[in-house]
């Protein structure tokens, strides 16, 4: 969820964000975990070269989600089946590109409140 307005960005299996590259293009993204890392499946048109940083956001109240810790991070937390609260960190920083619209966010740290 969201740790500003804390509505829920999960879809589904998946974790919707608002993105921006740095041409400014916006688009959504929908992040689900593959293993120990999380892809991404955006629009095709929507085009992030490998190091470049996305600007990530909340598409429910459109604050960013930069980590403070970080800036070079993102920042959402997650709520287990047990009803415990974990902050998740992502880097923000595009990846390696598996397909033409499928681009690959590694899992930083799971850190504990
Ligand atoms: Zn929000």
């Amino acid at each position: 969820m969201c740790p500003h307005c804390r509505g829920y960005l999960k879809v589904g299996d998946c974790i919707v964000f608002k993105i921006r590259n740095t041409r400014r293009e916006k688009g959504l993204l929908m992040m689900h975990q593959e293993g120990d890392n999380y892809s991404g499946v955006k629009h095709p048109l929507f085009y992030s070269e490998e190091g470049e940083r996305i600007d990530f956001f909340c598409p429910i109240c459109m604050q960013s989600l930069d980590a403070s810790l970080d800036e070079n991070l993102v920042q959402v937390i997650m709520i287990d089946s047990s009803g415990y609260e974990q902050k998740i960190y992502f880097s923000r920083i595009a990846g390696e590109h598996s397909t033409y619209q499928v681009s690959s966010i590694d899992l930083i740290q799971y850190l504990d409140i």
